[in-house]
Order: C-alpha cells, then structure tokens, then sequence
C-alpha cells in the first residue's frame, strides 16, 4: 500500500476492538458482530484485522496453528478473521485491511530507504504509529467508510501489540473522543468448585489496558451462561464501564446468533451514545429467520471432511461455514466428521475406505504436499466408484484427477507433480508460469479470476450463467496433455480461465455428484446467499440422506 496523506474522511468513526486475559475468545466474532449491527442501522461499515506478528501475511503460517489462510478477492493470504468479516457483512474486503507488523515496518523500512525521513531518527513513535494511523485513515477514505471497526489481535500486555495500541490511542487524541469507541473483550470464568462468575481477570486486563492510556468504552465479556446483575455490577464499578456498557457475550446457538444477543442488550445505543449515532435501530431484514436455521431443523446431514489439516478444524473455517449457509438454507443440521487422509493409507486399518460409506457426502478441501496425498486419491477413487456425492477443493480437484488418471482411464503410474516430482504421467503439472519462482511468499497464483462455463454442463446447471468469478490459492494445475485422454474416460471439465488455458472445474455427469473446482469455492458463500456448488452439493448428499 501507498501510505500517503490525502483529504481526510473526516466523518469517519473509529471502533477500536481489543482483547484481554486470553486469546481465543472469538474477538472476530463481536467484531464483525458490532459492524453487522452497524450496517443493518444503515452504516457504511467494513473491519480491519491487525496482526501484530512480524509475518508479511499468513501466507506461510501453518494453518494447523493459526487457522486458514482466507483468500481476498485482491489476492491477499490473510487471516481467517477477515473471511468471518466478509460472511457476517456480505462485502468483499482488501488485503489491505489486514495489517500485520511485518506489513508496517516493510514499508517504514523501504520508506526510510527511499530518504523520506531524512537527518531523522526512525523510531516507533512517531514513526511506526504514523504509518498504522495514515492506513486505517486510508482505508475509511478509500472505502467512503461511516464507520471502521479495527480489530486488534492479541491480548493487551504482549509486547508485540503495544505499537498498534499506542497507535489507537493516538488516533483517539487525532480525531476527538466522540470518533472513537473502545471495546474490550474479557472473559469472566466459572469455576467448578465455586461455581460463580469471576471478575478478577476482567478487571486486570481493564487495568493493563489503562496503564496504556486507554480506557475502555464498552467491555464484551465472554462467559458460558449470561452474566449475572451482580457480576456486571462489580464489572462496571471495577472498570469505571457503565452497567449498561458491560455485554454480556455469553454462549451461542451459532455465531450467526451474536448480533441479536448482542442488540438485545442494547450495544448499539451504548456505542451511539459515545460516538454520536443519529441511527440506532438495526433494520434485520432476513438476517434473524435466516439464522433461525441453525437450530429450526427438518433431519440431518452427515459430511465427512477428508483433509491433511483436520487436527484444528479452524484449518477449514470457510469450508465448514460454507457447508452450515447451504445445510441452514435446506433445514438440514449440518454434521461434519473431520477425517485426517492418512489414514486411508495406514496397514494397521484405523478407518478401512469403506468407513465413507455412512457419510451423505465428502468433502475434500485444499492442502498442500505429500503427506496424506495417497489417502486422499483413494477417497475422491472411492466416492466416484460408490456414487457417494463428492466436492473437491483445490487439492481435492488435482487430485480427484490424479484418480480419475488412474482408476479410470488406465493410467496407473498418474500422479501430481506436487508430490512426486518424477511422476511417469504428472497429470496434475507444476504451472509454467511458477517455474522461475524463488519466492515462496505471496507468490502463488493468487485472488479472484473469471471463469468461463461450459455449456450445458452441471457446472452450467449449478451457476447458472456462463462466467463466474472464484478466488485462487495455487502453483500446480491440471497438465493439458492429460485432458482429452480424461474426457474419453467420461469426465467432462467445464470451467476454464485465462483464456482457456487453465482448467478450473471437473465432472462426472454419470455420478449422483461429482464436481471439483481448481478455485476455492468456499470463500464465495455468505449466510442465506451459500455458494452455489456447496449448496448443490449439500442438497445432493441431503438426497442420500
Ligand atoms: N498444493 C496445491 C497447489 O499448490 C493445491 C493448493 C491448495 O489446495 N490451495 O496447487
């Protein structure tokens, strides 16, 4: 980005989101809770996520550890936090609204370079704090923004999130008090033995937060069952928090559910009455029956996700939620098995292949390498020879080809050249245009790019239209050479881009359903607006059920 001052939006409000005591507390969900209440009042509202990790991007963070890498349409490897923004607010967001310690200093660092702070000392304040303001002030600009809502990663005391929180609390002196909001997420555990709602961690982390010079506006506090009057009202005295500006963030049907129980408690006044708001009543439209899904069921749907990353689901976050828009818009309860691949492969039997045949569907996601590779083809093999509707992701689309090579149209030594660069028939190829490639961060073929459909196609049926857009995350790709051989054997490929160079999505018309695309379908689906292939998919394996 090129940080660089222009006019301010000056109506701009800025709302801080912050995390104490923990992390995992679901700070992404009030976030993108509080700006979907914003929106429905009729705000034009978008989130940012800092990361203050010294990363670029999560492009090469493990997702077993840190959760997805969430694909922007712009191309960026972001953090999963940004795909709950994009679903809650049904908005595309930028790359650039992912700033992360490595993205601030990189661009200090190259500034410093280029001589614009020269004879000057660089240093964090002003320097680094500067650059984080002038983004979030670029990115309200850019974006025409009423209100921003900065989600802050960490917990207030790491070391490496006080610049961002020195920034904050900078902006809130740049811009006036009634600009900026502060809300702090906490949790307030109950003990086994005590059985009572304890506050001692809420107030230290209020207190961590004001040795910064910052006092929170409202605190979101996490808790099982809802906070008690008499927990809220030592919260509040503790904190100087007005009771009413004390949320209780208690347990949820689904995170769908944290808007309406946060309204319930009125938040929207309490963040209205701080920064001015002349509108405060979120207009629902079908927000609340769409979410009345998630629990108002007609039977069940069984999936299994056959994956390498399996071990932390969150490795899969669009995955499932894509999955939970499609089974909430057929009523169906939605019940995801997480299978590691590997364990198709193993002698000692754990799972024999036959164990999919419980499931009304497979799903097989994206993921990198050989480990779990072979599990993995003998899985999209066994879901086309038993009709067991199946959707394949990414890897789960190179390699469904991979079996399709070999299973089906006699290739027996076809593999992909990701996992074995010697592979006698790589019908899955390493794409030309990475081969110069040395880099291995943000260097994939990466966002949003048309796709062309075939005609009279299921991919046709499904999209109904003859161009779709579908955000990319790859270096290897289907080897053209393999491709009429694989339309013999009866797989037919019906979505191409980059002027029909790239094959995107595959087929099989004589399946119950059988479709995999080279894009990441997942990322396109939004609460009551599921993607189209997951929702055909859903509604297929809900057929078997
Ligand atoms: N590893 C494969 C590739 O790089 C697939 C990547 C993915 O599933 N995102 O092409």
């Amino acid at each position: 980005m090129n940080v660089q001052s222009k006019k301010d939006n000056t109506d701009c409000k800025f709302i801080f989101i912050t995390g104490g005591v923990m992390s995992g507390l679901g700070k992404g969900v009030i976030t993108a809770s509080v700006a979907k209440l914003l929106q429905l009042c009729g705000y034009n509202v978008s989130c940012v996520k800092i990361d203050p990790y010294i990363n670029y991007d999560a492009g090469t963070m493990n997702p077993t550890a840190h959760g997805e890498v969430f694909v922007t349409e712009d191309g960026g490897e972001c953090d999963m936090d940004l795909g709950t923004y994009e679903r809650f607010l049904d908005i595309s967001i930028s790359k650039e609204q992912n700033i992360t310690t490595g993205r601030i200093y990189s661009d200090v660092i190259q500034a410093e370079r280029g001589g614009k702070y020269l004879g000057q000392c660089v240093q964090i304040i002003p320097h680094i704090t500067d650059n984080i303001k002038e983004r979030l002030r670029q990115i309200s600009r850019e974006n025409n923004l009423d209100i921003l809502v900065v989600e802050c990663g960490g917990t207030v005391g790491d070391i490496e999130s006080l610049p961002f929180l020195e920034a904050l609390r900078q902006l809130e002196l740049e811009v006036g008090d009634s600009n900026t909001l502060v809300i702090h997420v906490t949790l307030a555990p109950v003990l086994d033995v005590v059985g009572e709602q304890k506050t001692k961690p809420t107030q230290h982390s209020v207190q961590e937060l004001r040795r910064i010079g910052i006092q929170p506006d409202i605190l979101a506090v996490r808790c099982t069952s809802p906070l008690t009057s008499e927990v809220r009202h030592k919260i509040s005295l503790f904190a100087s928090v007005p009771e009413q500006n004390v949320i209780s963030c208690h347990d949820a049907p689904s995170i769908y559910n944290v808007p309406e129980m946060l309204q319930e408690q009125h938040i929207v006044n309490a963040i209205g009455n701080k920064i001015l708001l002349n509108r405060s009543l979120p207009l629902w439209g079908d927000w609340k029956s769409v979410t009345r899904g998630f629990y108002n069921h007609e039977g069940t749907v069984a999936i299994a996700i056959v994956g390498k990353y399996v071990s932390l689901p969150d490795s899969y976050v669009s995955v499932y939620h894509a999955l939970l828009h499609s089974a909430a818009q057929i009523r169906k309860k939605l019940q995801v098995e997480w299978i590691e691949s590997e364990k198709f492969e193993q002698t000692d039997k754990p799972y024999s292949i036959e164990y999919l045949n419980k499931f009304d569907g497979i799903v097989v996601p994206g993921g990198f390498g050989k480990r779990g590779s072979e599990g993995i083809i003998r899985t999209a093999d066994y879901a086309r020879i038993s009709n067991i509707p199946y959707l394949g992701i990414c890897f789960g689309f190179q390699l469904a080809l991979v079996a399709f090579a070999r299973h089906a149209c006699g290739i027996s030594d076809a593999g992909s050249a990701e996992v074995d660069p010697k592979a006698r028939h790589p019908v899955v190829e390493f794409m030309p245009e990475q081969r110069e490639t040395v880099k291995l961060g943000g260097s994939m073929r990466l966002g949003s790019h048309e796709i062309n459909i075939r005609e009279s196609t299921m991919a046709e049926s499904i999209y109904r239209t003859d161009t779709i857009y579908g955000r990319h995350r790859h270096r290897y790709e289907l080897n053209r050479r393999y491709l009429d051989i694989l339309e013999k054997g009866g797989l037919v490929l019906s979505g191409f881009s980059d002027g029909g160079k790239r094959t995107e999505i595959l087929e099989i018309p004589k399946h119950k359903f059988y479709f995999a695309t080279q894009y990441h379908s997942e990322f396109g689906s939004r609460l009551g607006k599921p993607e189209r292939s997951f929702l055909a998919f859903v509604e297929s394996a809900s057929a078997r059920a």
